[in-house]
C-alpha cells in the first residue's frame, strides 16, 4: 500500500509526507475514529507506549492542548521538573495493548488529579480527566512527533527552586565528555 499521509505542523513548518503501511490503512478508518470526516482529511495516527512496551495506544491528532506543569503535585508524580501534558478528546485515542496493567492512583481531595500506570515498569501513562471529554496523555510515552509543540507552562509560580529557564544551561547530545 502506498498511499501518502500528511501530518502538519512540523518543526520547520514543512509539512511533513510518511508512507502509511497496510496497518495504518486497516486501523485509520473513519468508524474506528467516530468521524464524519472523509479518510482523504484523516490524519496520521501517533503511536505510544510505556517503558517496557507492555501499554501500548494510539492518539489521532489534533490535540486540544500541550503544556508543561510546573505544580507540585506534578513534579511529585513525574519525578521532574515538570509534567509535559497532552490533552485530547478520548474519541480520538485508542487501545494497542496493555489496558489490564494500569493502576490508577487518585488523589485523595483533588478534584481531578490522579496517576496511572503501568504495572510492570511503573511509566506514568494516560488516563482520562474527570468533568472533561479528554484524557491526559504524557508527551514523553510518544514514539514520534504530534506536530504540535507545547503552548504554556503553567503553575509556573510554582516551579521548583532549582528548575531555571532551559536555555540558561548547558546542553549536550549526550553524557558530557
Ligand atoms: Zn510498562
Ligand atoms: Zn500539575
Amino acid at each position: 500500500m502506498s498511499e501518502v499521509g500528511c501530518l502538519a505542523g512540523d518543526r520547520d513548518g514543512i509539512i511533513g509526507m510518511r508512507l502509511i503501511d497496510d496497518w495504518d490503512i486497516q486501523h485509520l478508518r473513519i468508524d474506528r475514529w467516530h468521524s464524519s470526516e472523509g479518510i482523504s482529511m484523516q490524519q496520521v495516527s501517533v503511536k505510544g507506549s510505556c517503558l517496557c512496551g507492555s501499554v501500548r495506544f494510539e492518539i489521532r491528532p489534533p490535540v486540544s492542548g500541550f503544556r508543561y506543569c510546573h505544580c507540585g503535585r506534578c513534579r511529585k508524580a513525574t519525578g521532574s521538573a515538570h509534567a509535559a501534558n497532552i490533552f485530547l478528546p478520548e474519541s480520538q485515542f485508542r487501545w494497542l495493548a496493555g489496558e489490564s496493567l494500569i493502576k490508577r492512583f487518585n488523589l485523595p481531595g483533588a478534584k481531578r488529579f490522579a496517576v496511572c500506570f503501568c504495572t510492570q515498569c511503573g511509566s506514568r501513562v494516560f488516563h482520562k480527566t474527570p468533568t472533561t471529554e479528554n484524557v491526559l496523555i504524557p508527551a514523553g510515552l510518544l514514539e514520534s512527533d504530534p506536530g504540535v509543540r507545547p503552548d504554556s507552562n503553567i503553575f509556573w509560580g510554582s516551579r521548583a527552586e532549582w528548575c531555571p529557564e532551559t536555555a540558561e544551561i548547558p546542553k549536550f547530545d549526550e553524557y558530557p565528555g
